[in-house]
């Protein structure tokens, strides 16, 4: 490996901010936990059936809890609408009803095409009430990657808006044939042939409904992977996968009954799901939703007024605020906030310990992936924060750092701070169950009895663990190995740098070279002195074998909707070679 020592100290919690945490002592947690006994915490269903809704909604109000607030829903225009456990369940029970009524079976896909409007939440619970399949796809996709999507996962329902509908699904929605039904939020007069206006059927269908009995390996969920790598693989999860959900929501992100809680991802995205739905509500908090898009002002207004307690968000956003901070750095007044953390990409160093400066707190970066189905990696609430570190494993997870040998074979290597693929022990309730139609390729991602992530990783002497890049976009530069990741938060911690992308293109003598691409913060201007600065502090702290030899400037870094940044696009427009599957980019205009 070629782990550069990373001048950020590692931030120390303190003796009562590690007896306030839900989990107080990582070893004695990890040595006596037991999933059975998570399990256990669950209410299930008779006849040994378990529901992801269920105990979500149901196990709540059957409890006495019905009264409380499950959802705060602010609208684009700062319209509010607030539904108790009880109401929630009602308008979940109302979709489960009308699902039934239009004959929809246990198993068959709904899909929806929303914007985070409280309607797609009432749709993700029925559906699963309802014992059918949720697929949630990200309202932003073109018509080609929701087609595509819904006939991969042959969608049997969708629900959607009007005006999606309209643009986007209209013109092939007969030439899907496992589609049935539509569902049309916010029709303005008679819905489009074929299609039936929601809220009407909403209003006229029963607020009761007996949850079907479903089977704890029942398909539950249906999520589609970032597309970050390729094209993007249908990850299938069942109903057992609560227990994960519900568990790691207690640990990872120390919520807790009464908590009001905002997950910034949108539910098209796995996080959104998992962590924007089902844990918050399985451990009786206030989920704060948002429909609006990311904007500066507005989410220093949410944290404050909405007095959020934990806040789940991606680095991508937090280094947008970090370069809104870098023109205008008034701190956050976020009084109630007590724990921050961060998903779907390396979470640079300089970003962890911004937030400390800005808020009085880190961010707690945690890995995982739409595969695990939850949180696997994390730093906690009572654990130390090494910046730059995913932190360690959670308690019923056991993660290592494996080699493959060409044989097929894999073997753990021990030795610390050594380079290898990121593995996971299978076991743990929210793992996939299988690619949906990709038998091989499920396949490939075992061997001697561990699941093979596709990240590269290094464990230190103390457990944690340290991202290193993916297996694809590490680059291999004059009998180096290098990770993206640490070059891309070297360049970082200058002052000009706002998000930097760093791959590697071929070279004779080198086997690689390393080229970086830098989008900067306002106020600094792109040229041959910047240039040569950044390489000064890149060759300085890196050293002339790792540092980028050439940077180049860009206005916008490709990114996936989820926010991660495409190194694959980059590095295929540098070398002229096809572009691949774009479906999930984001416009490159922002
Ligand atoms: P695809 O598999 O389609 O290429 P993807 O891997 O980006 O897309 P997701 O499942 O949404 O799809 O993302 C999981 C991946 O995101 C992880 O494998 C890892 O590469 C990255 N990731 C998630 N969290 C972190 C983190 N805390 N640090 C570093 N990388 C992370
Ligand atoms: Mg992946």
């Amino acid at each position: 490996g070629a782990a550069v020592t990373t001048p950020w100290p590692t931030i120390r919690k303190t003796p009562g901010e590690r007896a306030q945490a839900n989990l107080k002592n990582y070893e004695a947690a990890t040595s006596r936990f037991r999933w059975e006994a998570a399990r256990a915490e669950l209410a299930g269903l008779p006849g040994g059936g378990l529901n992801i809704a269920h105990e979500a909604l149901d196990r709540h109000i059957q409890a006495g809890g019905g009264a409380r607030l499950a959802l705060r829903w602010i609208g684009r225009d700062d319209q509010v609408r607030e539904f108790t456990y009880a109401e929630l369940a009602a308008q979940a029970n109302r979709f489960a009803s009308l699902l039934s009524s239009l004959g929809v079976k246990k198993g068959e896909r709904v899909y929806s095409l929303l914007g985070r409007a409280p309607e797609l939440y009432f749709a993700a619970l029925g559906t699963l009430k309802a014992g059918a399949v949720f697929t949630p796809l990200f309202s932003a996709f073109g018509p080609e990657p929701i087609r595509a999507r819904m006939e991969i996962g042959e969608a049997n329902v969708l629900v959607t808006s009007e005006a999606l509908f309209r643009r986007k699904v209209e013109a092939w929605r007969g030439e899907v044939p496992s589609l049935r039904h539509v569902l049309l939020a916010g029709c303005a007069g008679d819905p489009p042939s074929g299609a039936l206006a929601l809220e009407p059927a909403l209003a006229g269908a029963s607020p009761t409904f007996e949850t079907e009995r479903t089977a704890p390996e029942d398909m539950a969920l249906l999520h589609f992977t970032s597309g970050t790598t390729g094209r993007p693989k249908g990850a299938i999860h069942v109903h057992e996968a609560v227990v994960a959900h519900h568990i790691t929501g207690r640990t990872a992100l120390d919520l807790r009954p009464g908590d009001t809680y905002w997950c910034t991802a949108d539910p098209g995205w796995v996080t959104g799901t998992s962590y924007g739905i089902i844990s918050p509500l399985t451990n009786g908090v206030t989920l704060v939703v948002d429909e609006a898009e990311f904007d500066t002002e507005r989410w220093r207004r949410i944290l404050r007024e909405q007095a959020i307690n934990v806040w789940y968000t991606a680095p991508t956003a937090v280094r947008m605020l970090m370069k809104a901070w870098s023109q205008d750095p008034r701190p956050y007044e976020a009084p109630a906030l007590r724990f921050m953390a961060s998903v779907g990409e390396p979470l640079n160093p300089e970003a962890v310990t911004w937030g400390v400066e800005a808020f009085g707190r880190p961010f707690h970066d945690n890995w995982w992936q739409t595969e695990t189905g939850g949180i696997m990696i994390a730093n906690l609430a009572s654990m130390d924060v090494k910046p730059g570190s995913m932190g360690r494993p959670l308690p019923g997870v056991e993660a290592g750092v494996v080699e493959r040998s060409p044989d097929g074979s894999v073997r753990e290597i021990d030795k610390p701070m050594a380079m290898g693929e990121l593995a996971l022990r299978p076991g743990w309730p929210s793992m996939m169950r299988g690619y949906l139609h990709e038998e091989a390729r499920y396949r490939k991602c075992f061997a001697d009895g561990w699941y093979l992530t596709g990240d590269l990783a290094m464990r230190d002497s103390e457990g944690y663990f340290w991202f290193v890049g993916r297996a694809d976009d590490v680059i291999k530069s004059s009998g180096h190995l290098i990770g993206p990741f640490e070059v891309e938060s070297v360049l970082m911690e200058h002052a000009a740098v706002a998000e930097a992308a760093v791959i590697g293109l071929p070279d004779p003598v080198a086997g690689e070279v390393v080229k970086a691409f830098v989008a900067l913060k306002a106020g600094f201007e792109a040229g041959e002195a910047l240039r040569r600065d950044l390489l000064g502090h890149a060759r300085k702290r890196l050293g002339a074998a790792i540092a980028p030899k050439d940077i180049a400037f860009r206005q916008n870094l490709p990114k996936t909707r989820s926010g991660k940044i495409m190194r694959r696009l980059l590095k295929a427009r540098e070398l002229g070679l096809p572009e691949g599957d774009l479906s999930t980019l984001e416009s490159e205009e922002r």
